[in-house]
């Protein structure tokens, strides 16, 4: 009777342990087999979240400096120096690319018959001749590189290394060569009537904020090749 009584007394807690186990215990267990997947998902939402409110501020701050940026110096976008198999003469001093030289001729040629005679003042120029141009003027004039980039490309910097730019003057009115004043020459209100024609487009008018207006410097566009070459500065900033 005692034993009976001592067994029931242990069997009947035990039994009621575990009836109280799969009771309380079961929705524990599940979290226990699913806590490596919630474990995932945890950390799917933690790296999303920190992408929305870290990086991605980040990447668009990225962004904005190559959109900005544009490998500018000074507001002048770099070029490469022309081969030198790809220049020609077309008079002593001046060599231009071999795409643009009948065009650039031909312009000429269809000025003279309305009157208008142009003349040729600076072409293709190399890496070098433009360091010598950029640097000695500046120490000239006593200007900081900033100013001095206004009315001149740094070396590496200038349309006229890719022999596809053409400085323009009015023969007749000599004086307003690389001036201001070149606009107000018959030369130039021909060339902006006629200009396009032969493919040809003023690089710095007065909307660039970087460069100072050169009516006088013309670029060609009249070639796959000086597409390509001026295709960036033909993006808007
Ligand atoms: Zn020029």
């Amino acid at each position: 009777m005692d034993i009976n009584k001592d067994i029931n007394q242990f069997d009947i807690p035990l039994a009621k342990r575990t009836y109280l186990n799969n009771t309380n215990l079961l929705p524990l267990k599940k979290l226990l087999i699913f806590s490596p997947f919630l474990f995932f998902i945890f950390t799917i939402v933690a790296l999303q979240l920190i992408r929305n409110t870290e990086f991605k501020p980040l990447s668009n701050q990225k962004n904005q400096i190559v959109r900005n940026h544009d490998h500018r110096i000074l507001g002048h976008l770099p070029y490469d120096e022309i081969p030198k198999e790809k220049l020609v003469l077309i008079e002593p001093n001046i060599e231009v690319h071999n795409d643009m030289r009948d065009s650039l001729l031909k312009m000429r040629e269809e000025a003279r018959k309305d009157g208008i005679y142009l003349v040729f003042l600076s072409g293709f120029r190399s890496i070098n001749l433009q360091n010598e141009i950029f640097y000695s003027l500046k120490s000239i004039r006593n200007q900081e590189a900033a100013e001095r980039a206004r009315v001149s490309a740094p070396p590496g910097y200038s349309e006229h290394s890719t022999a596809f730019a053409i400085d323009i003057g009015d023969a007749t009115q000599r004086e307003t060569d690389f001036e201001t004043e070149f606009e107000n020459t018959q030369a130039f209100r021909w060339l902006i009537n006629n200009a396009a024609k032969f493919h040809f487009k003023l690089s710095f008018n007065k909307d660039n904020q970087y460069i100072d207006y050169e009516p006088w410097h013309w670029r060609y566009e009249g070639s796959i090749e000086a597409l390509k070459v001026f295709e960036n500065s033909n993006r808007k900033l």
